[in-house]
């Protein structure tokens, strides 16, 4: 475990912060879950760095998916879900084309993003999608503007979806519930406020 002292001063006691690694640090089925959910043999990975070459997220900013990716084989669960860069993934699959172990590190990151999501570590646009698709069906809903534009193109006021069709948003709205999606993003939502 990492050795803890008591200094009182947060400020002082997060510079000081034991950054070495230990074996208690580490959590064996956290690649287990890593692996299940995203269905690829992460552990396989021998850090050749082909994945963070590639990644479009990496030039602009301290995300690495050669990283996560050694975090996730080393059990630093905490670690990986609770790092903001967790959330530049593109999901360009870059990665994924090139891993000459023909992993998905792609498919690894968004394990991770459900595992951290059901610790409710999650961005709130995600939320606010989630909120959107059970409203309307919709991530990105019909509004006035487009209504009128495609009123100018000879087009129907709304498109042949569930915008037309009210009548199938409930059989959506029942896989949202059987997940508890709606349920807690509106709960993780209103605790932020
Ligand atoms: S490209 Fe594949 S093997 Fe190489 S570091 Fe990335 S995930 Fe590991
Ligand atoms: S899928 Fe994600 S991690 Fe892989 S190269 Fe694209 S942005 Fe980077």
């Amino acid at each position: 475990m990492a050795v803890k002292k008591d200094y009182k001063d947060q400020k002082l006691a997060e510079k000081l912060r034991d950054r070495k690694y230990y074996i208690p640090d580490s959590n064996p089925e956290f690649i287990k879950d890593v692996e299940k959910i995203g269905q690829t043999a992460a552990h396989m990975c021998y850090q050749c760095g082909t994945c963070t070459g590639s990644c479009p997220s990496a030039p602009r900013s301290s995300y690495r998916i050669r990283l996560f990716m050694r975090k996730a084989i080393l059990g630093l669960e905490e670690e990986a879900l609770t790092d903001p860069d967790l959330w530049l993934c593109t999901t360009c699959y870059s990665c994924t084309d090139r891993c000459p172990r023909d992993l998905a590190p792609t498919d690894a990151i968004m394990a991770m993003r459900n595992l951290a999501f059901k610790r409710d570590i999650v961005p709130r646009n995600f939320l606010q999608t989630v909120q959107l698709i059970y409203k309307s069906g919709h991530g990105v809903p019909n509004n006035d503007a487009n209504r009128a534009a495609r009123k100018k193109l000879g087009l129907e006021e709304e498109p042949e979806t569930t915008h037309k069709y009210p009548e199938y948003l409930p059989g959506i709205r029942k896989i949202i519930d059987h997940y508890k999606l709606k349920e807690n993003a509106d709960r993780i939502l209103a605790e932020g406020e």
